[in-house]
């Protein structure tokens, strides 16, 4: 495809392969972009958000509105699109496009409510005759940096809020996934958004991304990725309004009164769905000794059970890693465990960049597999004494997205969320669990700032003060 920049698609003369990660075989390309384009597409925005700052509420909300009739019609094409590029299975992309169509209806309603308030500026001494009220407008050109795990609905949250707000917004997909967003570029063209209110420049993010992050004339930068690169964009930033969404390697508490079969379902979902590459996906299961071997006889059978391989075949359950790559370290990891005393109890093999789901019992805090981010589908399984050490296990990390608990004891389910350092917390339910309309963001450094549209729009805008002296 080409890339979308200028209020054009263009071409250049390199381009970089898409790949489906299951054959491995390249089925399209895009362009790469240089950094003189990056200057071109934000000089570029800059017009389009001053077209978007003549749009009513009303005009954003039909627009965005359109967007989603035209996704709907589209959504079969772009879920394979998903998959082919991203390597997850064809119900999980279909899940993922339908999730994006909520996300930008959200996005859309939230263009109606961008709310001030009256502030009783005579409730300050000698100030009777002040009228205070606050504004929200837009930033301006707000970057958005996209990783490849959800190339659709992640783009979405970002772009939806951007434009609900009035504000026109440059896309950097990721290089490995890049089809899905220029697919959503289209969409929201065709529905009508001002031609230079979107841009989609594609290129490797080590060499166009801090011309974009940096540039003068971009107010906001809304980043989803990995840590690292996260903190490079903060520091390359400057003064800059920044949104980080990073990674983690959440942990998922069982205590002894749990319902053991759904604390198991619970972890195959939350673990395997999207071969482990989700941000909140369970990493680490904490569970108390008195029921460590009763849980691990449920849930490796049926981890067992989940076929993997060719993520177009309905059937499948567990498709393959984005990059051979990953699934090789994701394997390496698994068996420098197995090396310093962890037991694997199922899977651990790979093919290409299919790696089997993977139980690993035993595992100690220090491993790798539970104290580093293993975005692949293996669960690391850890005892624990009691809630006090559960809680403490479950904090030892750097990071704070997302963590569960399974009780029946409110008082410890209670102390669970209050003591946990994480931004979502699960009770009787895996840490995966996300509405598109609630608010999103990690501790620590699993970043700061919220995404969730009505969230997003307050990070998108700037509050004005405005004061009548009489
Ligand atoms: P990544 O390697 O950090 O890449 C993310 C994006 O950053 C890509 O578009 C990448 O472009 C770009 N990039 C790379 N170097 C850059 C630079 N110097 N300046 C600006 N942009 C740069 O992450 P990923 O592998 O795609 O995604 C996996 C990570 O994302 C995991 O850590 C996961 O936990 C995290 N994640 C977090 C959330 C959340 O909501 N908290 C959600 C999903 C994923 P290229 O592709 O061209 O390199």
């Amino acid at each position: 495809m080409k890339m979308y920049m200028g209020g054009e698609w263009v071409s250049r003369s390199k381009t970089v392969p898409v790949t489906n990660p299951f054959t491995g075989q390249p089925f399209d390309s895009v362009p790469v972009a240089g950094v003189e384009d990056v200057d071109l597409a934000v000089k570029s925005a800059v017009r389009g958000a001053a077209a978007m700052r003549k749009l009513s509420a009303f005009d954003r909300y039909e627009v965005l509105m359109k967007a989603v009739g035209l996704l709907k019609q589209r959504a079969e094409d772009i879920a394979r699109t998903i998959t082919a590029e991203e390597g997850k299975i064809i119900a999980e992309a279909r899940t993922e496009v339908a999730r994006c169509v909520q996300t930008l209806t959200w996005s859309a309603e939230e263009a109606k409510r961008l709310y001030g308030e009256t502030i009783p500026l005579d409730a300050s001494p000698g100030n009777a005759m002040k009228f205070g009220f606050t504004v929200r407008v837009p930033v301006g050109v707000v970057a958005a940096i996209s990783p490849f795990n959800f190339p659709l609905n992640l783009v979405a949250h970002k772009v939806g809020p951007a434009l609900a707000a009035g504000n026109a917004v440059v896309i950097k997909p990721a290089s490995d996934t890049p089809l899905s967003a220029l697919k959503l570029t289209e969409v929201l063209l065709d529905a009508g958004i001002p031609p230079e209110a979107i841009q989609c420049v594609t290129g490797p993010g080590g060499s166009i991304g801090d011309a974009l992050v940096s540039h003068p004339d971009v107010r906001k930068v809304t980043f989803t990725g990995s840590r690292d690169i996260g903190e490079r964009i903060c520091k390359t930033a400057g003064l800059k309004k920044v949104t980080m969404e990073l990674g983690s390697n959440s942990p998922l508490i069982v205590l002894p009164d749990a319902d053991l079969i759904k604390v198991a379902e619970a972890t195959v979902a939350s673990g395997y769905g999207n071969a482990g590459q989700v941000c909140i996906s369970t990493q680490r299961v904490i569970v108390d000794k008195k029921i460590y071997v009763d849980y691990l006889d449920i849930l490796t059978p049926m981890v067992a059970a989940l076929s993997a391989g060719d993520p177009m075949h309905e059937s499948v359950k567990v498709g393959p890693m984005v990059r051979e790559r990953d699934a090789e370290r994701v394997e390496g990891w698994i068996r420098e465990a197995a090396h310093s005393g962890a037991r694997v109890l199922t899977g651990g093999e790979r093919s290409g960049a299919v790696m089997r789901p993977t139980v690993i019992a035993d595992v100690k805090p220090e491993m790798k597999v539970s104290c580093e981010e293993i975005f692949g589908p293996a669960v690391a399984v850890t005892p624990a004494s009691d809630i006090d050490e559960a809680i403490r296990l479950a904090n030892s990390t750097r990071y704070g997205l997302a963590a569960a608990i399974f009780t029946q004891d409110i008082n410890k389910a209670l102390k669970f969320a209050l003591e946990v350092d994480s931004g979502n917390l699960n009770i009787n339910g895996g840490t995966s669990f996300r509405a598109d309309m609630m608010p999103y963001g990690g501790l620590k450094d699993s970043g700061m700032g919220k995404e969730g549209p009505r969230y997003a729009v307050e990070e998108m805008t700037e509050l004005k003060m405005v004061i009548i002296h009489r």
